[in-house]
């Protein structure tokens, strides 16, 4: 059979991810961005695979129809007419699905049911979903799902401690998010070190704009940083990680705030961010570090010791641990923040290799480690890719 064309697409509230993946490929053949969407200023950015440049196209007023409607022809011509499926990112599954499932009807009534527990992602995500099939009807639709591959962890690590009947009747539990990612390059780590995906022992630490941490043991997710929400777990770019769950009532009893106005402090206002007062971003973070600039120094520190005390406490999951895994585009581009948390890791004899770790940047990935401690890797993230297989599995 000849190589198959999968476009995975990925909807946010305002912008549009797209990729057109060849099987048994790990470049893309396209790939583009549709941003600012239902806004003014709405744009979309391609390069195909002989593009030297990006192009460009200014959208005015398009919302994520509209850009599909523009963006789809480009893939039809790129894939030369032979597109076999689109794979759509879907952030939330619930405890419904376990692995990526093809939308039907019913599929698609579950992840609206589903929509309560990401208010944010959900809706953007079918507003995607429902405009390419109205434009692909023919074509088969596949979810694949955040959430999916943290469904195999064990009750004693998705429970929460509160009384059972706000888990029984809403759902209230840890769901863990980044699953694609966190299962990319698990496969990835195991293949790079020689060792069989079904026995190897992994922690992975994705780290981007939202950062979370994930126990891998033979393939299977055991236990992650982040839970009900993508709110708990590390300090990210813009949210707070963990916090003491008093906050709210403390900051609405002293303060007067309300749940809204916490919500959005906790999800928009903090993190890098708040913590530095200057930056949601790790270059310009390291950069002003450099400059003596005393709280973004502090903002590295506490993201790189959170990091690491997550990391450790996570080998609780795990009978043996083979390595860890950097990635995402902190994970694979900062030597410095992968330094500074391996050294609060001394306790597991970690230790790394400072030329191979400036090494790792811009997709150069590779082990990281100093000869005789255990395996550090930087391994480059390709959820687009790993979305396509699965969408690959569920047509076979
Ligand atoms: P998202 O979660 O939005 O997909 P990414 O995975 O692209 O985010 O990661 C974005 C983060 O990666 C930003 O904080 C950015 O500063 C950081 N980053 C990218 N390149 C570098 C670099 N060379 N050095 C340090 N941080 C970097």
């Amino acid at each position: 059979m000849p190589a198959r064309n999968i476009l995975v697409i990925n909807c946010g509230s305002s912008s549009i991810k797209f990729a057109l993946v060849r099987e048994g490929r790990d470049d893309f053949i396209l790939h583009g961005l549709a941003e600012r969407l239902g806004a003014n200023g709405a744009s979309l950015r391609w390069q195909g695979e002989t593009d030297e440049q990006p192009q460009t196209l200014e959208l005015p007023g398009a919302d994520h129809k509209a850009a599909l409607a523009r963006l789809l022809p480009l893939v039809a011509q790129a894939a030369q007419g032979k597109l076999h499926a689109i794979g759509h990112r879907v952030v939330h599954g619930g405890e419904r699905f376990t692995q990526a499932s093809r939308l039907t009807d019913e599929v698609l009534s579950a992840i609206r049911e589903t929509s309560p527990l990401a208010p944010l992602h959900n809706p953007a995500n079918l507003v995607g979903i429902d405009a390419a099939m109205a434009l692909y009807p023919d074509l088969p639709h596949i979810a694949v799902f955040d959430t999916a591959f943290h469904q195999s962890l064990p009750e004693r690590a998705y429970r929460y401690a509160i009384p059972e009947p706000l888990y029984r009747e809403q759902h209230v539990r840890r769901y863990g998010f980044h699953g694609t990612s966190h299962r990319y390059v698990s496969h990835k780590a195991a293949e790079m070190s020689g060792l069989a995906v079904g026995d190897s022992y992994w922690l992975s630490a994705h780290l981007g704009n939202g950062s979370s941490t994930c126990a891998i043991a033979n393939g299977q997710s055991r236990d992650t940083s982040m839970g009900l929400t993508p709110l708990e777990g590390l300090m990210m770019g813009t949210r707070s990680g963990d916090v003491d769950p008093n906050l709210h009532s403390h900051l609405a009893r002293t303060l007067g705030w309300s749940l809204e106005k916490i919500d959005h402090m906790l999800n928009h206002d903090s993190g890098l961010l708040g913590l530095s007062g200057l930056s949601n971003d790790m270059r310009t973070l390291e950069h002003a570090r450099e400059q003596g600039h005393a709280n973004a120094a502090l903002a590295i520190e506490v993201f790189c010791y959170r990091l690491a005390k997550s990391l450790a406490s996570l080998t609780c999951a795990l009978p043996r641990l083979d390595g860890i895994i950097f990635t995402g585009g902190i994970g694979e581009n900062s030597a410095l923040v992968r330094n500074l948390t391996v050294k609060h890791l001394h306790v597991l004899n970690l230790e790394l290799d400072g030329e191979a770790n400036a090494r790792c940047v811009r997709g150069v990935g590779g082990p990281i480690h100093l000869a005789g401690h255990p395996r550090v890797l930087v391994i480059p993230t390709n959820e687009e890719k790993q979305i396509a297989l699965d969408t690959l599995a569920v047509l076979d």
